[in-house]
């Protein structure tokens, strides 16, 4: 398994999270019109309703809700602007992030509260006239045990950063010792496959000279990688920041190349429930 993983297509899924109500169209449409030129899919984990007084785990305002007034939370259906945009792009594929987006909002253990954010979140979805995803990611990649569980139970897919025993149903740790030994990022539970990703390779906090290679040898090394990005993070403060732009936009081109080329095929999560595609 491991040495015909050497060989064959690679997989690479990109993900971007925080679009939201608030979120201006205008930043998407900067940052994805070449991936979408390219007929590359783009998967947005956008939250459903989201709470403007949000915070980081640091307890400061999340750079994905602009400062000032207005209703708690805003649910996606109130930004007919970006319900337009997003049903014009189809290969802006949505992804369910939480449901306000509070801060570790599943990282709690009650089960109730977990299923009505789970509820509320693919409601706002179909509200704005979505399909309710088939892809779930946790806000800061957090889960409880039991969210994790019950997110398994409802989704097809879910994609977070790495996966710890502490935080795994009980019942998991036997296929999840299987994965650590078999040194497996992605793994399957039941009909839900579980995904890692090999942390925010595309942030602003990491040095930009070195940016594209990293991505382009993350995407490389493992049958199927996922790439994470935050659409803020390339206008913090409100200031285009044209090198992070540029790298976003070279991984695009580097993309479709490698697809012309018949090395890489990038896919949305929802293919992982549609067609036979190996994880590792
Ligand atoms: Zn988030």
């Amino acid at each position: 398994m491991r040495n015909s993983s050497r060989n064959g297509t690679r997989y690479v899924i990109l993900r971007d999270d925080d679009t939201n109500a608030l979120t201006p169209v205008a930043s998407l449409e900067r940052l994805y019109r070449p991936f979408l030129e390219r007929q590359l899919p783009v998967n947005l984990a956008v939250i459903p309703e989201v709470r403007r007084a949000t915070t980081d785990p640091r307890g400061n305002r999340e750079g994905f809700v602009p400062a000032g007034q207005g209703e708690p939370t805003v649910p996606l259906a109130k930004s007919p602007e970006l319900v337009r945009y997003l049903k014009a792009n189809p290969n802006l594929h949505l992804v369910q992030h939480g449901c306000h987006h509070d801060c570790f909002e599943f990282a709690i253990s009650d089960a109730r509260e977990i299923a009505q954010r789970f509820e509320r979140g693919a409601q706002r979805f179909v509200e704005a006239g979505f399909a309710a995803p088939v892809t779930f990611v946790a806000p800061h990649d957090r889960f409880s045990p039991a969210s994790l569980a019950a997110a398994a139970e409802r989704f097809a897919v879910v994609s977070s950063g790495w996966f710890e025993l502490r935080r795994l149903p009980p019942t998991w740790w036997p296929r999840y010792a299987m994965k650590k030994f078999l040194k497996q990022p992605h793994w399957r539970v039941g009909e839900t496959v579980l995904l890692s990703h090999p942390g925010c390779l595309l942030s602003y906090q990491r040095p930009m000279e070195t940016m594209l290679a990293n991505l382009q040898r993350a995407a490389t090394s493992q049958r199927l990688t996922v790439l994470v990005t935050h659409w803020w993070e390339y206008f913090h403060d409100g200031v285009e920041n044209e090198a992070f732009v540029g790298v976003l936009h070279a991984l695009a081109e580097w993309l479709a190349e490698m697809e012309r080329r018949g090395e890489v095929r990038v896919v949305p999560f929802s293919a992982l429930a549609e067609e036979e595609i190996p994880l590792n």
